[in-house]
């Protein structure tokens, strides 16, 4: 197996603004799945290609700096 690389990354529902963090595992075989909104329904973020996002959490407080990628990162 190659060595996995996760990243956590932070969506915004489009429907109500709630805000998600999931973390993508970079995989050698392609993948694709989506992500439903547990508020409101709506598809918060939808993925194909090399990786997989799992373990999505709802983000009660904002962290200081928004949007901010954190972890290892080699794209
Ligand atoms: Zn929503």
């Amino acid at each position: 197996m190659a060595n996995s690389l996760w990243t956590i990354e932070e969506f915004a529902c489009p429907g109500c603004g709630m805000n998600y963090s999931a973390t993508k595992e970079a995989h050698s075989e392609k993948h694709s799945g989506s992500f439903r909104c547990s508020v409101c329904t709506a598809e918060v973020h939808a993925w194909s290609g090399n990786h997989h996002f799992f373990d999505w959490k709802a983000i009660q407080s904002r962290p200081p700096v928004f949007g901010r990628r954190w972890g290892v990162s080699q794209w």
